[in-house]
């Protein structure tokens, strides 16, 4: 069988903060035992809060920095811990796609000199060659021959993220790791980017791990969702089975608070109470309990395991 693209083995990240002059520095866990799969041509969809690790682990698995414990591997490969020994065919076979297409792109740059410019630091082709491949993939994303002499600004947010896909694809990656890609367009235009990263993946069999806050989305592209809440981890299964059947509580909770036209759904809609807690210091037992609206007397003593085919860490599914 052909080994995962992306292969994260308990990844956790954390990291050491100084909380005054004078006071002991604290850690702050924001990744622990992170654990997935994802094979060419298909799509993980990672969601959650803000603040639930879902950046960090996008930090982890494009590489830019190393996690504290865990493994991560690409091809089966195992990634080095010290990022800058890297080799070459590692730093490119994972790119990504940010939220913000204007941020992600040099303003002085043209669009040319942006898709080109990874294919010279990699010392690949000859100048021709590389514009040559630089127009190909700028036919492939929906634009035109005549952008590639074009500035940034003189574009749509849609086309600048049709422009920041193109660059991520210039090295041909086997994983892209697509950092809430739509959030910061226009709703009308969500659609159209949505379709085309669906047809790229089909084409060119690259894996997606794509993370995002909006349900509605998340079940547009996702193959297998995982939803994490303070750096875990808490539910990971098929997409459908997931939509279809949430099993732990939070997950119903994001779920239930999705807009519907359903006036039945509407009505069973579950409030959490209280705000994320800082992962500073993170609630004993199962991280939840502080806002889980079913939590029993051991959820705050004893921390349930990722458990089952359909994922969940909960012990009302493992009583
Ligand atoms: Fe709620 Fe307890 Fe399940 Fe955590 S383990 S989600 S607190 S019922």
């Amino acid at each position: 069988m052909t080994p995962p693209v992306l292969q994260a083995e308990q990844l956790s990240r954390h990291y050491r903060v100084r909380r005054g002059l004078f006071a002991e520095p604290a850690t702050v866990q924001a990744l622990a035992d992170v654990s997935f799969d994802v094979y060419a041509g298909r799509t993980l969809a990672i969601v959650g809060e803000s603040g639930c690790g879902k950046s960090t682990l996008a930090r982890l698995l494009t590489m830019i920095e190393p996690p504290t414990a865990g493994t991560l591997r690409v091809d089966a490969q195992p990634v080095p811990a010290v990022v800058a020994a890297l080799p070459p065919q590692l730093r490119r076979a994972v790119q990504i796609v940010f939220q913000n297409p204007y941020g992600a792109l040099n303003p002085r740059q043209t669009v040319g000199a942006a898709l080109t410019e990874p294919l010279r630091v990699h010392h690949e082709s000859d100048a021709r060659g590389r514009e040559d491949a630089a127009r190909r993939m700028l036919r492939q994303v929906g634009l035109r021959d005549e952008h590639y002499d074009r500035y940034p600004h003189m574009f749509s947010g849609g086309q600048r993220q049709r422009i920041a896909i193109a660059r991520a694809l210039m090295l041909r990656p086997r994983a892209l790791v697509l950092d809430e890609p739509v959030s910061a367009l226009d709703v009308s235009i969500r659609a159209q980017v949505l379709n085309l990263l669906t047809d790229l993946q089909q084409s060119l069999g690259v894996a997606y791990v794509f993370i995002s806050h909006d349900l509605s989305v998340v079940r547009h592209v996702a193959d297998e969702v995982a939803v994490m809440y303070l750096g875990r981890i808490v539910e990971q299964a098929p997409r459908d089975a997931l939509f279809d059947a949430p099993q732990h509580p939070y997950t119903q909770a994001l779920l239930s608070a999705t807009p519907t036209v359903d006036r039945a759904a509407r009505r069973q809609r579950t409030v959490l109470r209280g705000e994320l807690p800082s992962p500073l210091n993170p609630p004993t037992g199962c991280a939840f309990h502080t806002r889980c609206p079913v939590a029993l007397p051991r959820c705050a003593q004893e921390r349930p395991a990722l458990a089952g085919t359909h994922r969940v860490a909960c012990w009302l599914r493992q009583a």
